[in-house]
C-alpha cells in the first residue's frame, strides 16, 4: 500500500512531467475507480495548465490555472505509469500533455480521483479535520502534548489518527516510536514532554529516509513500465519479529496486535 513517502516520491516524479504543462488529453477509461470519476473531470481539466503539484497526507494534488485541483488517492495498489508502451486494462485514467502520457494504473481500484476548487481545498471533506503534516513546521512536541493530554489510548494508536497527525501509516509510526525509544503501548497522555521532543524529529527522520530512498528509485519509476516499489531496505522494527534490535541492546523485536494491526517494537529500549 502506498504510504506517505511513496506519495511524496510520486508527486516529485509527476512534477517533472506535469509542472507547467498543458493537459491536452484527459481520458477516464471506465466510469469509476473506488468512486465514480467526477462528471466534469474531462471538461474541467482539458486544456488547463498545471500550475503546481502538492501532497496532503496521502493525497496527491494537481493544481491548474483554472483554480481547479485534481485530487487523487492511490488506494492499495495505485501508481502512475509514465509514457507506457501500451495502455493496459488497469490504466483507468490517462493524462496527456502533448509529448508525454501518464496512466493512473490501479488493479484493485481502491484509489480514486476527485476535483475541488483550489481556494476551497481546505474544506474538502477529507482535509477539513486533518491534523498537521508530519513534515511541516506545524507538527511540534507542543501540538502532540496538547493532542495527547488526558488520553488513555496507546500512543501508537493515536499517532495513526489522521486528526492528530496527517498521513502517518502503520510502518512509519512503528519506526518513529522505536527511533524515539517510546513504548507503543504507553497511554498517550503519559508520554513525557522529553519523549515527545524526541518523537517529532524521529517521525521526520523515518519519513525523510524513506523519501530519500524513494528518490533513488525515481530512475526506475520514470521507466515506461516502472513501478513504484516499497522502500523496504532500512526498517529497524517493521517486519523484523524475532530479530535483534539494531541498537544492539540485547532486545528482540516483538510483534503485538494493537487496534487490529501489527505493531513491532523492542521491549528493551522502548519504555
Ligand atoms: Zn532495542
Amino acid at each position: 500500500m502506498p504510504e506517505l513517502p511513496e506519495v511524496e516520491t510520486t508527486m516529485r516524479g509527476l512534477s517533472r512531467v506535469l509542472d507547467g504543462a498543458r493537459l491536452e488529453r484527459v481520458e477516464p477509461r471506465r466510469p469509476d475507480m473506488r468512486f465514480p470519476f467526477p462528471p466534469d473531470l474531462v471538461q474541467a481539466l482539458t486544456g488547463a495548465r498545471v500550475t503546481g503539484l502538492d501532497r496532503r497526507a496521502k493525497y496527491g494534488l494537481i493544481h491548474t490555472d483554472r483554480d481547479r485541483t485534481m485530487i487523487f488517492h492511490l488506494g492499495m495498489s495505485g501508481r502512475w505509469r509514465i509514457d507506457p508502451d501500451e495502455i493496459g486494462r488497469h490504466d483507468h485514467l490517462l493524462l496527456g500533455t502533448g509529448d508525454r502520457l501518464l496512466a493512473l494504473c490501479d488493479p484493485r481500484r481502491f484509489g480514486f480521483v476527485a476535483l475541488a476548487d483550489t481556494p476551497l481545498l481546505q474544506e474538502y471533506p477529507a482535509f477539513a479535520a486533518m491534523g498537521p503534516e508530519p513534515l511541516g513546521a506545524e507538527l511540534t512536541a507542543a501540538h502532540l502534548h496538547a493532542a495527547f493530554a488526558g488520553r488513555k489510548q496507546a500512543v501508537k494508536l493515536l499517532l495513526l489518527d489522521q486528526r492528530i497527525v496527517a498521513g502517518l501509516g502503520n510502518i512509519y509510526v512503528c519506526e518513529a516510536l522505536h527511533r524515539a525509544r517510546i513504548d507503543p503501548r504507553k497511554p498517550a497522555g503519559a508520554v513525557s514532554r522529553a519523549a515527545l521532543a524526541r518523537l517529532v524529529p524521529a517521525i521526520r527522520a523515518v519519513l525523510e529516509l524513506a523519501i530519500e530512498q524513494g528518490g533513488s528509485s525515481l530512475r526506475d519509476y520514470a521507466h515506461p513500465d516502472g513501478q513504484l516499489g516499497y522502500f523496504a531496505s532500512s526498517f529497524a522494527v517493521y517486519d523484523r519479529e524475532g530479530e535483534p534490535c539494531l541498537r544492539d541492546d540485547g532486545g528482540t523485536i516483538t510483534r503485538i496486535a494493537q487496534g487490529g494491526r501489527s505493531t513491532w517494537y523492542c521491549p528493551r529500549c522502548q519504555r
